[in-house]
């Protein structure tokens, strides 16, 4: 029986279900993957909506694992935070994606990446010298990296997250909300946030062409963060039309299958050159 059964029984049960031995395995599991070099960061392309130009795009992890294949992060990520080894993921992204950005550059490429920080990544005070740190060794302009947050991750332990926030955008880098409009917070609590842009849930973009309830939550959260003086993303963008719609609601950058699915690094360029003509 292999682990990785076991790995998508825990995501699938509760886990008051799992049994400590379980638990160790998987643990154990991931830490060979970051050593084995079982992760990659996959890019998924991110455009202005208006213009249509590349701006950059979104890491996100998979865990290409020897015998079970491509394992996706709904899948282990959860428990990753959970377990606390989120910040070796967190870590492990974060470099990645500074080698890839110096790469682009020596390319001639100045695109953006945007990570993905959980909740534990959020209460770790030493965060932001780690990316300090990074940013220096490969010479990046603090702009160069974003950094997705979700209201939920804020939440946990608020003011811990908020010093960690504060640090990160007095460093210059650019914080986005992921997910707006799925989570609970106060918009009184995030405007008073040093973070930059918006990011509509995929879930009200996906289906905005033919629901019209789906239309105008779009269309009152793109006028709400531009109210606020924020730039707003939208993702979950599938065809042509939706891309068409945001763009008359004065939507500002765009991501989603319609545009380029997250690919490997290296397929970056070549889905550059197809998009960008
Ligand atoms: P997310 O941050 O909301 O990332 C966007 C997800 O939407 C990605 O799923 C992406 O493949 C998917 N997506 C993008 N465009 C479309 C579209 O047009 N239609 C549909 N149906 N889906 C689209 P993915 O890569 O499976 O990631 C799932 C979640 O896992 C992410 O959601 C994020 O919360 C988490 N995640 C991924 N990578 C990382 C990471 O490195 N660190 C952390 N902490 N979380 C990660
Ligand atoms: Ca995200
Ligand atoms: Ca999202
Ligand atoms: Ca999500």
């Amino acid at each position: 029986e292999s682990k990785i059964k076991k790995a998508d029984w825990i995501v699938y049960n509760t886990a008051l279900e799992i049994d400590q031995s379980e638990t160790l395995t998987l643990i154990s599991d991931l830490k060979e993957a970051i050593q084995k070099n079982q992760l990659l960061l996959y890019i998924q392309p991110k455009i202005d909506v208006k213009t249509r130009k590349t701006l950059g795009g979104e890491a996100l992890i998979r865990w290409v694992h020897p015998e079970k294949g491509m394992i996706f992060p709904d899948q282990f990520i959860p428990f990753a935070e959970q377990t606390g080894i989120i910040s070796e993921i967190t870590n492990w992204m974060l470099l990645r994606a500074c080698q890839v950005l110096a790469d682009y550059r020596s390319q001639g490429l100045h695109m953006s990446l945007a990570v993905n920080l959980s909740t534990r990544d959020l209460n770790n005070m030493e965060l932001p010298e780690q990316i300090a740190d990074l940013l220096k060794i490969h010479r990046l302009d603090a702009k160069a990296l974003k950094l997705e947050i979700t209201e939920g991750s804020l939440m946990q332990d608020p003011e811990r997250a908020e010093t960690v926030v504060r640090k990160l955008a007095a460093m210059g880098l650019h914080l986005a909300i992921d997910d707006f409009g799925t989570g609970y917070s106060s918009l009184a609590y995030l405007r008073q946030l040093p973070v930059q842009e918006l990011k509509i849930d995929r879930s009200f973009v996906m289906f905005m062409d033919k629901n019209t309830g789906d239309a105008s939550i779009v269309k009152s959260t793109i006028d709400l963060a531009h109210n606020l003086g924020l730039n707003v993303v939208a993702e979950g963008i599938e065809n042509e039309e939706v891309l068409g719609q945001l763009a008359k609601l004065g939507c500002d950058e765009g991501q989603g299958y319609f545009i380029g699915k997250p690919m490997p690094e290296k397929d970056f360029s070549i889905w550059l050159e197809r998009w960008e003509g």
